[in-house]
């Protein structure tokens, strides 16, 4: 293991350049996102397309491929390094499985694709969006049949590769579909008890100065290392873990909502924490030193942002230094009026808009829509009636328009179909894996009331974050929770908001 020129230690080496050499791209990106001036852009998208370019060859070498091949043939190899080469493996294929020429065609398509669907979501016209929608899901099609189905699934889990390794479309419905009758039940039950409106108290106007000022401060307090990280304003919040040591997050500020800014920071802060849990010191461009998938991702984010940052003992902790730092509108609401007031459940059209209850029902309906698109079960030209029908079933509600249903999310127009379930199972996994932590610390709670959260980090960092990719998303999951995702924590978990906020 040790010797220098075994082809293990020779493939790791590989990685780790091609790894760094995709964080210059990163550092591009975050520019781009956050500070370069807006007549750099044409010259950004050259770097970044040469760098890009430079990254998937490194990647795809044929060297890398023979050096993957003498490593799987190595007995000699520790069981962990053995999962580092099966990762390696599943991304090797994964970049090679397509044609050039198709990837093309699928990048040209999405920049129009997309240009068309902006214009449409605007007027509300599906009509125009049509034939394109029918291209993104005829390429996607070819995409499936190119990385092949396997043995016992259907298309879709292919496409759901890219994002979550292992997932099988059939078992995800296992899971969301019983999950979405009974939230279903749960909203109704919320919105008969006529509660919402008072509930719902309106905060001050607050300076982006002093929400940027508390955002810091809950970074800080919460575990985050500002020393390996920082916070910057974006249109479009997101987090990006550069490599070792340098983790950036991104928010934007509102002054008459200021929770926008603080759940965000929140949300990109559980993405950070995991990023900063990685061990990318030792393992930089390798998939022991990268994230498990979107939707492992995910369950950090809504982890701090709503099970954490939503919770009573959040606000007993955050009321005063909120006072201090933002308004003193904070210290003149009980904590009962702002836990409340964070946990308002009301059904709307809009998915980025959705509480943490109405949200799931926002994926499974996009989820069913586009694996009976992709199977050929419903076709595109059906798909309004069918996201109307299903979404008046699941939120009680008529959709006035197109704009306001199946034309308001980004992802078919760019190509991203099989993406969305992996919302629901960052919510799905962030309650299975903190019921388990909070069995394992019974006083977790009393511990966030006192501004106290590095048991928490701890044990994510220890049981999740550590490992990179040695397992799988569902074999991490009964490793860490001793069964497979289902539906139960999360369920359990919002009837208990449901009780606690609504009395229902
Ligand atoms: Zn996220």
């Amino acid at each position: 293991m040790s010797n220098e020129n075994t082809s293990y230690t020779q493939l790791r080496k590989l990685m780790r350049e091609a790894g760094t050499l995709g964080s210059v791209n990163a550092l591009l990106a975050w520019d781009q996102e956050t500070y370069m001036p807006s007549g750099g852009a044409d010259a950004r998208a050259e770097q970044r397309s040469m760098i890009a370019t430079m990254v998937h060859e490194r990647r795809t070498s044929a060297r890398v491929g023979e050096l993957i091949v003498a490593c799987e043939h190595d007995a000699s190899l520790p069981e962990i390094e053995r999962s580092n080469v099966r990762e390696m493996r599943r991304d090797y294929d994964l970049l090679t499985k397509l044609p050039a020429s198709l990837v093309g065609e699928i990048a040209s398509t999405a920049t129009k694709a997309q240009e068309a669907w902006k214009d449409a979501r605007e007027k509300s016209d599906f009509a125009t969006f049509r034939p394109w929608l029918e291209k993104m899901m005829e390429l996607a099609r070819q995409k499936a049949s190119c990385y092949g189905t396997p043995a016992g699934g259907e298309p879709y889990d292919a496409l759901l590769e890219e994002y979550e390794p292992g997932a099988r479309a059939a078992e995800l419905q296992q899971v969301f579909t019983p999950l979405a009758s009974e939230l279903s039940a749960l909203i109704a039950k919320i919105g008969a008890s006529g509660k919402t409106d008072r509930l719902a108290i309106k905060p001050p106007s607050i300076d982006a100065s002093k929400q940027h000022a508390f955002g810091q401060f809950l970074l800080k307090s919460m575990g985050f290392d500002l020393n390996a990280g920082r916070l910057d304003t974006t249109a479009h919040p997101f987090c990006e873990g550069l490599g070792p040591g340098d983790t950036r997050l991104t928010t934007r500020y509102r002054e008459d909502e200021f929770g926008g800014a603080m759940y965000g920071t929140l949300h990109e802060m559980g993405h950070g924490l995991y990023e900063q849990g990685l061990p990318k010191l030792e393992r930089y461009g390798e998939p022991l030193g990268e994230a498990i998938s979107l939707g492992i991702h995910e369950s950090q984010s809504r982890m701090w942002e709503n099970l954490v940052g939503r919770s009573r003992a959040f606000w007993t902790w955050a009321q005063p230094h909120a006072s201090k730092t933002m308004s003193a509108w904070f210290a003149a609401q009980s904590v009962d009026a702002l836990y409340s007031m964070s946990n308002v459940v009301k059904p709307s059209f809009i998915r980025v808009e959705a509480d943490e209850a109405t949200y799931n029902l926002h994926i499974l309906l996009r989820f069913t829509l586009e694996r009976a698109l992709l199977k050929g079960d419903l076709s595109v030209a059906e798909l309004p009636g069918a996201w109307n029908s299903m979404f008046e079933k699941l939120f009680g509600l008529r959709v006035p328009d197109d704009r306001r249903g199946c034309l308001q999310d980004v992802h078919w127009s760019c190509a991203l179909i099989g993406y969305f379930p992996t919302y629901s199972l960052g919510n799905l996994y962030a309650a299975q894996f903190f019921e388990t932590a909070r069995a394992a610390m019974p006083d977790l709670d009393e511990r966030f009331a006192r501004g106290d959260f590095a048991p928490l980090l701890g044990w994510l960092c220890t049981n999740i974050h550590q490992h990179g990719r040695r397992y799988r998303a569902g074999e991490l999951c009964e490793r860490v929770t001793g069964k497979k995702l289902d539906s139960g924590a999360l369920l359990r978990y919002l009837k208990g908001k449901a009780a606690e906020v609504y009395g229902v």
